[in-house]
């Protein structure tokens, strides 16, 4: 997989850190990218690596926060992505601020596949 170069091709929100990002954030990112571009809408990641104070993904980059309400239908949009994204990545849509928190499946899912993802760099 070709490793996006996030810095060129997307804007982030001031203070959001990217360093650590894992590789199974690439595919999200881009197809993110895809959808804004083919929107005419500007793609901004509002979250990528930082510490929470509840348990998440975001300090061991497997999550990313991107920012849907400069679409028309920003949900319509959400409901796109998810489409190109497939089976690997988890959602939550925020409706208030209109991001979407999309994270890689890194543990074991009854309620889906019977699938356990290890904490590698190379996944
Ligand atoms: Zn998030």
């Amino acid at each position: 997989m070709q490793e996006i170069k996030m810095e060129t091709v997307m804007k982030k929100k001031s203070g959001v850190k990217t360093e650590g990002l894992k590789r199974a954030m690439d595919h999200p990112l881009k197809m993110y990218n895809l959808l804004c571009k083919s929107h005419c809408v500007e793609p901004v990641v509002t979250d990528a690596v930082s510490q929470r104070s509840n348990p998440s993904l975001h300090p061991l980059g497997y999550a990313v926060d991107l920012r849907f309400r400069e679409f028309l239908k920003p949900y319509h949009a959400v409901e796109i992505f998810k489409i190109l994204i497939g089976d690997d990545y988890d959602f939550i849509y925020y409706d208030k601020t209109k991001h979407l928190h999309v994270e890689y499946q890194l543990f074991l899912d009854m309620s889906k596949k019977t699938r356990i993802k290890f904490m590698d760099e190379n996944i």
